[in-house]
């Protein structure tokens, strides 16, 4: 059985789920800048979780939002002198050419925060009707006192708030931890129509809202995202999600831990962000994968160039053992190695460790055995959401790789760079620009691939 640590309960619980339908909501970006190493933890770990899901047969429903709008949004578009929609459009695109680049499945929803906009207005009117939100001459807050399990799942208290200096003062607050679910807009500031006025939602309550919207207000099975976020982001999003429907919101609770840097958590307001781009253009995303499958996911991870080199280096020994076996016959013993880490927390170091053992106590021995161990290596890791290629589709790749990178396409696989490609040349031709839009339809042709100009659905695409 499947045993997942719970930040709540703060111990490891069987993950039984009451439907074969596991409802999983993950806190997705906040689009102001460049997506960084702690960006492609968060989302490889839980890809590791998704997928070892379906493996257990489980359908899993997920939801990774994009917070396109908050404080820092405008700051930065303000600084860079372009509007807060072409900044978070830029950094959206970014994230979403990262997350492909590392593998990870396409969650079944992606809500942005100004698409929710009414959904986050009502959730807002039914915690208003309770008594529980307020107006003040700045914006909508939730009572804090008014959610009796408030700091539960943080573990923190109340004592250790009021001492933090985290809190400014803000005026008609009933408590100083009362948290902003709307806020009025200032001044020459992107906003929206509400009931309290212009103005635009606080960062807690999208994710509240987005939940309820997609999965109803029954709650949903697993959370997860950051241990940054415990504090104040779960805790305030639980809050708000339990009093407005006395439901249970969430049944597990998971965190990944941070990376860091020589020691130091790799943060904006350290200042030692590291770039998930530059890595993914020095490796590839097996390699940056494999890094994060070295750790347990929970805990902090170290890292640097070094430690990507050895982790290039061990997948592409392991790949070269697994060579270009395509039969499918199966070690028992190594998917009970992997099943059991798996169960275990998710612990992914652990089954590599019993795995690398495992090869080496059954190296050289009988050449039928090794054939199965290959095969079922290829197989665990293929699950895992790793890819193992031919060097003929290696040199296939890299022809793709040349070709898109000349529009500024970082090529994962022929569908989402197509996808991407298809998207540039609509745009081209919704601003009349057909010379250009023909230069692209002929250029792709070179790679074998023929752009149909279709008249129902637009586009079609064919390798030839
Ligand atoms: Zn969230």
């Amino acid at each position: 059985m499947l045993n997942l640590y719970n930040t709540l309960t703060k111990s490891e619980e069987i993950a039984d789920f009451p439907s074969n339908e596991v409802k999983i909501y993950l806190c997705g970006p906040t689009v102001q800048s460049s997506p960084h190493i702690g960006h492609g933890r968060s989302a490889v770990v839980f890809d590791f979780l998704f997928r070892y899901l379906k493996y257990l047969g489980k359908e899993i429903i997920v939801a990774r939002n994009i917070t396109d709008i908050d404080d820092k949004i405008i700051e930065k578009s303000l600084e860079q002198g372009i509007t807060y929609s072409e900044l978070t459009k830029n950094v959206s695109k970014e994230f979403i050419q990262a997350y492909a680049a590392l593998n990870c499945l396409k969650p079944t929803y992606e809500p942005k925060a100004t698409e929710s906009i009414d959904e986050i207005i009502d959730f807002i009117k039914i915690l208003e009707e309770k008594d529980i939100a307020y107006q003040t001459s700045s914006g909508v807050y939730f009572d804090i006192t008014r959610y009796s399990k408030y700091l539960e799942l943080s573990g923190r208290s109340i004592e250790d708030l009021l001492s933090g200096t985290r809190v400014e003062f803000i005026e008609g607050k009933k408590n100083n931890e009362d948290f902003a679910l709307w806020k009025l807009a200032k001044e020459n500031e992107p906003s929206w129509k509400s009931p309290w006025g212009q103005g635009r939602p606080g960062w807690h309550i999208e994710c509240s809202a987005m939940i309820h919207g997609l999965f109803g207000n029954k709650g949903i099975d697993i959370h997860c995202g950051g241990n940054d976020l415990i504090f104040p982001h779960h805790e305030n999003e639980r809050a708000q999600s339990e009093t407005a429907f006395n439901s249970k919101f969430v049944n597990f609770w998971l965190h990944n831990g941070m990376v860091n840097l020589a020691g130091k958590k790799m943060s904006k307001s350290e200042g030692n962000i590291k770039l998930l781009s530059e890595f993914l253009d020095m490796f590839d995303g097996n390699t940056i994968r494999y890094f994060f499958l070295r750790a347990n996911y929970r805990k902090p991870q170290e890292f640097s160039e070094n430690l990507l080199k050895e982790s290039k280096k061990t997948f592409v020994n392991l790949s070269s053992f697994v060579g270009d076996i395509n039969s499918d016959p199966v070690d028992e013993h190594l998917i009970k190695i992997f099943e059991e880490s798996m169960n275990d927390d998710l612990n992914t170091p652990k089954f590599v460790g019993e795995m690398f053992n495992y090869i080496n106590l059954n190296r050289n021995k009988d050449q039928e055995k090794t054939l199965k161990i290959r095969s079922t290596i290829k197989y665990i890791f293929e699950t895992l959401g790793f890819t193992f290629v031919s060097k003929e589709q290696n040199q296939n790749n890299e022809i793709f790789r040349e070709f898109f990178i000349q529009y500024e396409i970082i090529f994962t696989d022929v569908n989402s760079s197509m996808s991407d490609y298809i998207a540039m040349r609509q745009e081209l031709r919704k601003q009349k620009k057909y010379e250009s839009a023909d230069k692209m339809r002929k250029d792709i042709e070179s790679i074998g691939i023929i752009i149909e100009d279709g008249i129902e659905s637009g586009w079609r695409w064919s390798t030839n």
